[in-house]
């Protein structure tokens, strides 16, 4: 899957390939210098988006593969947010614990199975409630297994429902993270701050945001988006924003204020997907650059 980007010396437009890294070592095609761009965008964002594209462009069944992929990345962001804000409420060393997280998750990674399991415990362990969504139905399972293991090939509407019933419970979960989601977010920006480190000193680093379904919460106002060679972009990237909350500042079972209790449904699935589709589609669309499929 490609997408667009602007070369910073030249201001050249030109395509690139998405990886999977979110970095990427670029030489611009126009004045063939070299310029480091890092995605500020998580993986079950992407996957989601992509899967919206794909929809949109009536590749109902591709679709179907990556809304599925991005709601297992979106349980995997989950358990890491909440597994390290709690570490930073805690004062604990957030490279150690990200690398002890690292070490635990290659433990699940090839299973998703044990990823469920992980993901329900510490559901379980922060908001004191059983994540009752997550039942075969709760998911989409039989649907999404029949679509992906026995080829069945689903209508629009289908895929349309699937789509909004992940999307609903995707926004829940990033709704019940609240803050904890920038725990994620630093997460990815300390993995940057390592390729950057990595990088010659004369090569240039872009960082872009990209405009998708999902709101996630990015607290960069203050980062910087195009550095000058050699620039430490520490600062930025080190302030955990659950340290400044006191320990045990969320209690259990606590909602957030500006939002519906989570029984509630002011509107259902199927609107809040057609209403985010209405007000980001278009930007999802501009941004693959009207090709879908990679
Ligand atoms: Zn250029």
């Amino acid at each position: 899957m490609k997408f667009t980007t602007t070369c910073p010396h030249c201001q050249h437009r030109f395509q690139t390939e998405y990886l999977d890294s979110g970095v990427h070592d670029l030489h611009c095609p126009n004045c063939g210098r070299r310029f480091a761009l890092f995605i500020r965008k998580h993986r079950f964002e992407t996957l989601f988006d992509l899967g919206t594209r794909a929809l949109m462009d009536g590749y109902a069944r591709e679709a179907v593969v990556n809304f599925a992929a991005a709601l297992e990345r979106c349980l995997e962001f989950y358990l890491r947010s909440a597994l390290l804000e709690r570490a930073a409420q805690e004062h604990r060393d957030l490279d150690a614990v990200t690398r002890e997280l690292g070490a635990t998750w290659k433990l699940l990674v090839s299973q998703s199975e044990r990823q469920l399991g992980a993901f329900a415990a510490v559901y379980l362990a922060r908001e004191g409630r059983a994540p009752e969504f997550l039942t075969p139905q709760g998911v989409g399972a039989d649907f999404r297994n029949r679509v992906i293991h026995r080829g069945y090939l689903p209508r629009e509407s289908e895929v349309q429902d699937y789509a909004a019933r992940l999307f609903a419970l995707m926004n829940r979960l990033l709704e019940e993270l609240g803050d904890a989601a920038l725990q994620g977010t630093l997460m990815q920006e300390r993995e940057y701050a390592a390729a950057l480190e990595a990088l010659p000193d004369d090569v240039v680093a872009v960082f872009e945001e990209h405009p998708g379904m999902f709101r996630t919460p990015r607290d960069q106002a203050d980062a910087p988006n195009v550095l000058p060679p050699g620039q430490d972009i520490a600062p930025a990237i080190t302030r955990p924003p659950s340290l400044s909350q006191p320990v045990n500042a969320r209690p259990l079972n606590a909602q957030p204020s500006n939002t519906q209790p989570l029984n509630a449904q002011p509107i259902n699935d199927a609107a809040a997907f057609q209403a985010a589709l209405k007000e980001r589609g278009t930007l999802v669309s501009k941004l693959f650059g009207g090709k879908t499929g990679g």
